[in-house]
This record gives C-alpha cells, sequence and structure tokens, in this order.
C-alpha cells in the first residue's frame, strides 16, 4: 500500500475521475450540491473538512472506494449519522465515505431479525421494528447513526434487559482493507466478528448490520421527573437505591442541569438548577407500579412528564437537548457504583455549574449487560454499572468557552477516581489519546491488535479511535 498522504490534492484530475468512473454513488467536492449536509457533524467544535465525499449506494461502491484509499494512500473516513463526540468520521483533507444513501431496511418479524444498512439512523430501525411490536437495543438520542453505535458496543434503555447493542449483533457484511466482501458472524469470520463488536470502525466498512429483536412495548412507560436542586442528597441516596433494586425492565438516567425553557418545565424554573430522572419502562404493565413506586415516594416533583407512551417517542423526546452543530465538550467515565463520596463530589461538581446548558449525571447500566463474559466481544467492560458523565455545551460564539471546557476538565478530575478506569469508546473526545482507548478495551487489547493486524495491516481506517497494528 502506497503510504497515507493525508491529502488528497496530491491526486491528479484522472485519477479522481478514474473513482468517479469505478463507483454509482456521487462523488462530491466541496461547493456541489448535497456537499454541506455530507460533512456536516454534530459536534461543531470539530472543525475539519474531507477534500472529497462519496455517497456509496453499495458494497460494491464501498469496496471500489477502499481500493482506491489503498491504492492512493488516502485518508479514509467514514460516516454513519455523524454524531460522533469526537467528529472521527471526517478525514481531514481526505476523503469520507458519507452511508447515508444506503439507508435500506427489512424486518423479518417471524425470524426476529432485522438487516439494516449502515446509513441508518436509531429512528429508522426502532420505527421499522416497532411496527411488529420488537425492538433491539439502540440509544436515546434518535439522530443518531446506527453504525458508529453499534461498532462501539451500543448502550440505551434495553441495555438492562438485553445487553450492549452488540450482544444482539448476529452479523455483519464488511468491507475488509484488501477491498474483499466478506460475511462476518459467530461461525464465518469469527475473529473479525468479535473485533467488530466493539472494535469500532477500526476493522473494515460495515455495508450491513443483523440484528437480532426482541418483543417491547410499543407502548411503555416513561419520561422525565425533577425535583429541586435543593434535595440533590436525598435524591442521590434514592437514585443509588432504586438503580440497585430496580428489575432489568426499569432504567432510570440521573441529570443535574438547569432546567430548560420547555413548555411542560413551569416558567418559575427555567435556569434553575434541578436533580432530574429519565425514566423507561418497558416490562409488564401489572408489576410496572411496584418498579415505580420508589420513584414516586419522592414526592413533591416540580416537573414532571411520565406517562404510557410509545417507544418510539420514549426514544426520541430528548432529540432537541442535543442540537446539531452546537458545540460539545463531555467527559465520561464507567462506575461500578455510587459510593459516597462519588455522590458528594457530582452534587459539588454541579453546584459550582456556570454553563446554561451542561449535565452531570449517569446512565444506568447492568442487568443483562454485566451477565456477559468480559470476552464476549470486545466491547469487554461488563463491571460497568453506570456510565457518568460532565458534559458541557455552549454556541460557537460563546465568550466563556475556554473557561466552560475548563469546568468539564475540573469536574471529570474530582470524579475520576471512582472510575473502574475506562470508559465508552462511543463517548471519547478528540483529545482522548490512546491510553484511553487501551484501557477501555482492557483484556480485549491484545486480541484486537491481532486481529487488527489480520484485517487492516497498514492502518487504513484509523480515522476512528485507533487500534494501532504492531509495526
Ligand atoms: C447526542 C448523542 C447521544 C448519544 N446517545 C447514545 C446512546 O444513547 N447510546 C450509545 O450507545 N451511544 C450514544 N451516543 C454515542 C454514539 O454512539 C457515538 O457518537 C457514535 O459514534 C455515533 O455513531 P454515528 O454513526 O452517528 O457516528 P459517525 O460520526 O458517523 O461515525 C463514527 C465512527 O463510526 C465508524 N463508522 C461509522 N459508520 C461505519 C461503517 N459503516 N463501517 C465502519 N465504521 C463505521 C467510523 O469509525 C466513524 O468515525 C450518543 C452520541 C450523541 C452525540
Amino acid at each position: 500500500m502506497t503510504a497515507i498522504t493525508n491529502d488528497i490534492a496530491n491526486l491528479t484530475a484522472e485519477q479522481l475521475e478514474e473513482l468517479d468512473a469505478r463507483v454509482d454513488g456521487p462523488l462530491l467536492r466541496a461547493g456541489d450540491e448535497g456537499w454541506d449536509d455530507a460533512v456536516l457533524i454534530w459536534n461543531g467544535i470539530v472543525a475539519r473538512f474531507p477534500a472529497l465525499v462519496l455517497q456509496p449506494t453499495s458494497a460494491d461502491d464501498v469496496a471500489a472506494a477502499v481500493g482506491f484509499a489503498r491504492e492512493h494512500g488516502v485518508l479514509l473516513g467514514i460516516k454513519g449519522g455523524g454524531h460522533n463526540i469526537a467528529g472521527t468520521s471526517i478525514a481531514e483533507r481526505g476523503l469520507t465515505l458519507d452511508m447515508s444513501r444506503m439507508r435500506e431496511l427489512t424486518v423479518d418479524p417471524e425470524a426476529r431479525l432485522a438487516q439494516v444498512g449502515p446509513g441508518c439512523l436509531l429512528k429508522d430501525v426502532d420505527r421499522a421494528t416497532q411496527e411488529h411490536g420488537l425492538a433491539t437495543v439502540l440509544g436515546f438520542i434518535s439522530e443518531v447513526g446506527v453504525a458508529g453505535l453499534t461498532l462501539g458496543g451500543g448502550l440505551g434503555y434495553l441495555s438492562r434487559r438485553f445487553g450492549w447493542t452488540v450482544d444482539n449483533l448476529e452479523e455483519v457484511e464488511i468491507v475488509t482493507a484488501d477491498g474483499e466482501i466478506r460475511v462476518a458472524n459467530r461461525e464465518q469470520h469469527a475473529d473479525l466478528f468479535w473485533a467488530v463488536r466493539g472494535g469500532g470502525g477500526n476493522f473494515g466498512v460495515v455495508t450491513r448490520f443483523t440484528f437480532r429483536l426482541h418483543e417491547v412495548g410499543p407502548i411503555v412507560y416513561g419520561g422525565l421527573i425533577a425535583w429541586p436542586f435543593e434535595r440533590v442528597d436525598e435524591i442521590l441516596r434514592a437514585y443509588r437505591t432504586i438503580t440497585t433494586e430496580s428489575p432489568a425492565e426499569l432504567t432510570v438516567w440521573m441529570v443535574l442541569l438547569h432546567a430548560p425553557p420547555l413548555p411542560f418545565v413551569p416558567e418559575e424554573w427555567h435556569g434553575r438548577k434541578i436533580c432530574a430522572m429519565v425514566v423507561c419502562y418497558s416490562g409488564d404493565p401489572d408489576k410496572m407500579d411496584e418498579a415505580l413506586a420508589p420513584i414516586r415516594a419522592l414526592g413533591a416533583p416540580v416537573v414532571e412528564v411520565l406517562q404510557e407512551w410509545p417507544y418510539t417517542q420514549q426514544q426520541s423526546f430528548l432529540d432537541e437537548s442535543e442540537p446539531k452543530g452546537a458545540h460539545y465538550y463531555w467527559k465520561t467515565e464507567y462506575v461500578s457504583e455510587l459510593s459516597d463520596g462519588l455522590l458528594a463530589a457530582v452534587r459539588d461538581v454541579f453546584a459550582e455549574c456556570q454553563i446554561p446548558e451542561a449535565q452531570v449525571g449517569f446512565l444506568q447500566l447492568g442487568g443483562v449487560l454485566n451477565q456477559h463474559a468480559e470476552d464476549d466481544g470486545a466491547v469487554g467492560n461488563r463491571d460497568a454499572r453506570y456510565a457518568l458523565g460532565v458534559n458541557g455545551m455552549w454556541e460557537a460564539d460563546e465568550p466563556n468557552a475556554d473557561a466552560f471546557r475548563q469546568w468539564v476538565r475540573d469536574g471529570w478530575a474530582r470524579v475520576r477516581p471512582f472510575s473502574t478506569g475506562r470508559t465508552y469508546i462511543n463517548f471519547q473526545t478528540a483529545d482522548e489519546g490512546e491510553e484511553r482507548v487501551r484501557a477501555t478495551y482492557g483484556a480485549n487489547w491484545d486480541r484486537l491488535v491481532r486481529i487488527k493486524k489480520t484485517y487492516d495491516p497498514d492502518n487504513l481506517f484509523r480515522a476512528n479511535r485507533n487500534i494501532q497494528p504492531p509495526a
């Protein structure tokens, strides 16, 4: 392979025409119709642009592009939903494959399987599977891409019942660095399939995912309930008890935030600090009251939008809280218990928060996710019971951006001693280096490196949380 030049400007017009001739999907340059959408990513803090975008329409297109990138040493990025926090889908001055034209999706309700194209967003899959009262484990912001979420592991309200998203992945079709289109599952290319289950975009371009589906909803009970920050100690302690004792059908996330000016928030609370629980109960309706009793027992909420509603609504009701293009800076850690020291640190960090749109909180994991072996897929982290986040968001022209970023970093420093020492690969920011990636995979790292060497010895797939092959 030619060494990666990281700059497409070195290619001749003939070489680019040659790529154009080899693919059916459109090849876009800056200024072309569709360019702005193709290069738009969720985190506006990432100022990075490719020189060229290909929107493949088939696995053959992808194979041609991979071959071209390899032959000419072009940096290759792969964009699913464009929601990666570190903006890894954009190959700076290279070629980004924008998979948005490969959004085909079929559901087989008898076999309880969904075949999902790599351009699908979470909402595509949730909507199609819910038509049959089925679902797989996906995240809670419906515009996120299925591909990036799955390849990093994948978590959501159903993780406690059904594990990581990759625990529900049955098969992938994948174009590897040699340009081959392969099918990988537990029997075929089992090592590659193991690596793809959490190892990110390091091993090839996935052109089809097959997910196992479960009966879910279509009506679940959920939404949000919040109390004044003055009750923070009591609410955090209650959260610990609730999440230690709750059945797998109940998932509760805890968020300390400034109440947003939304219609369901009483005006006098806008901008004030609150403690919110985001709730999803997807189990037997007859057992619901019992499961929710400890939350209701807290009494006197200042916001309450808990209700029966479609699972698809549960999966999208927070969409507007994470608008595309704003500047986001997050730091996250996995934790395995909520000690008094951690709860006090979380309280103190948020008490000092001056950022109007920042959050400190926990996503609840546990349940079935903890019951698989650590080496069941590259994803690991089977001891994670919560993902803890110190998350900041502001506009591009924010004059206090440096101070805001520092608040995130200081808060992170205060909660880090309570971490398992690892964090979700999909929540890592651009300034987290190889050590963080390596730590995240823990005991699975060496095996990942060996598989990387087999399938991508020249590290063609490096615009990601990179696993470098040995020299
Ligand atoms: C607002 C928000 C909410 C989130 N909520 C959740 C959540 O509930 N649960 C959860 O698990 N995660 C969540 N995440 C994290 C999310 O999983 C990651 O940001 C993920 O990378 C997004 O996937 P994407 O396809 O949108 O990203 P992209 O930026 O398009 O892609 C990210 C990376 O994935 C790889 N990739 C993408 N497509 C392919 C492909 N076809 N083949 C090979 N590699 C590919 C590439 O390496 C690429 O750099 C959230 C993120 C955000 C911003």
